[in-house]
């Protein structure tokens, strides 16, 4: 039995604490999202305010190059490359992880079509997050290849074997379930079959240790306003290893990835490396918030950085799971996040054969905040940088007694909204 005393003693040593004062956490809230939408930092609106009335309001369009916002992209892609096991150069923040990643997978195709033209198989998951699979299903039937699909992780290695998958597309942690992919060893596998890998960190990065370089990732993707804080539609990111970087495509091929944009030359010519993954004038407003999270990640660096990060995550998500187990333990709750902390995201995650949007609604009038996925599960983001042992403890009490009192058969949680 863990005592709510025993977490607050938890948050006195947490060596992580300081870092949740870079927060505007809303006043009786525990937020269990951070893995949908992060927290604002306090820095943000300062910086969004000063970019808004003195760079863009005073100096206008001199700013492209006084405030340097044209250095912008690759400023924010270098801090976020830091993240993610990526060099200086090799990462640019820009538009969606959709559009990056139909840029990539595109690319991909491209490379293993000049290499390997039999291999004609782009491979994925079932369960990957549906704008993946739907980017992926529009680029196979426009080009000519299939998109083939596992229904579980263990079947990957095996379909990699047959010999003819261009590339594997998958997202490392697995938006439903938190289930952790090892990016080394599948990866290895990858490059065995002769198949390029593509990875989506949109629920890695800022959340777990990753090294895409020295995990033998060829191309990735992720997203800016989850785990790295960035603010609603914040630009993603996009990487390719320099393996690639003379070589592969941009299939938008816009004037920001030109080589000389402002020689306004009716000829395209790629930017060399990354650069040339940018296409239109990047959102410097949603960038500069962008920076202000990334900066929320990178301060944790003095104090450890991701791996730190990484242990104070496995113990709140260690410590959800076993307090539901010991609190909620009679109503039902299937946890379907892996236990074993090698194949865990930052998230936790339960299924339940009946209610699980109603208990998320009744938890979220109570201010904790999770969310829903359909068909029936209950997820539980849980962000290091600012959450305490203690709000676990709470957040599982909220539980209990919505679960105790039957509180979520009340019809106003059943009300489905648009965005669950
Ligand atoms: C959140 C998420 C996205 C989001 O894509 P957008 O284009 O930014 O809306 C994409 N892929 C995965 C795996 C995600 O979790």
């Amino acid at each position: 039995m863990t005592t709510r005393e025993e977490c607050l003693s938890l948050d006195a040593e947490d060596p992580l604490a300081s870092l949740r004062d870079r927060f505007e956490l809303p006043a009786g809230k525990i937020y269990l999202d951070g893995n949908s939408l992060g927290v604002l930092p306090k820095a943000t609106p300062a910086r969004v305010a000063e970019v808004v009335r003195l760079e863009w309001g005073e100096h206008l369009i001199e700013s492209w190059n006084t405030a340097s916002w044209i250095e912008l992209p690759q400023r924010v892609g270098d801090k976020i490359a830091r993240l993610v096991g990526a060099a200086p150069g090799e990462m640019v923040a820009a538009d969606s992880t959709s559009v990056n990643l139909f840029k990539v997978l595109s690319a991909a195709m491209t490379i293993a079509r000049e290499d390997a033209p039999g291999k004609r198989c782009i491979l994925s998951e079932r369960g990957n997050f549906p704008t993946d699979l739907y980017i992926a299903e529009a680029l196979a039937r426009e080009r000519g290849f299939e998109l083939v699909l596992v229904g579980a992780a263990e079947d990957i290695g095996h379909r990699l074997a047959q010999g003819n998958v261009a590339v594997l597309m998958l997202t490392q942690v697995d938006f439903k379930s938190g289930r952790l992919h090892d990016m080394a060893a599948v990866s290895r596998a990858a490059r065995a079959a002769g198949t390029l890998a593509l990875w989506d960190l949109a629920h890695s990065a800022g959340a777990l240790p990753v090294n895409l370089d020295r995990d033998g990732a060829d191309f990735a993707v992720g997203c800016g306003y989850k785990y790295l804080n960035g603010g609603p539609g914040a630009p993603a990111f996009v990487w390719v290893h320099p393996r690639h970087a003379e070589r592969f495509w941009q299939p938008l091929a816009g004037w920001m990835g030109h080589a000389a944009p402002f020689a306004f030359d009716p000829a395209y010519r790629p930017a060399p490396g990354i650069a040339r993954y940018l296409c239109g004038t990047p959102a410097l407003l949603s960038l500069a918030a962008l920076e202000c999270g990334v900066d929320t990640v990178l301060a944790a660096e003095p104090l450890g950085g991701m791996a730190a990060l990484r242990a104070k995550s496995l113990a709140l998500t260690d410590l959800f799971i076993a307090l539901v187990q010991e609190r909620c333990g009679s109503h039902g709750l299937e946890c379907i996040t892996p236990s074993e902390h090698a194949l865990r995201g930052s998230q936790v995650s339960f299924a339940r054969a009946e209610g699980s949007y109603a208990i998320v609604q009744a938890l979220i009038a109570r201010g904790v905040v999770g969310d829903f996925r359909a068909p029936d599960v209950m997820r539980f983001g849980f962000t290091p940088l600012y959450l305490r042992f203690a709000d676990v403890w709470d957040a599982v009490e909220h539980l209990r007694d919505v679960l105790d009192s039957g509180q979520w058969r009340d019809p106003r949680f059943h009300r489905q909204a648009a965005v669950t």
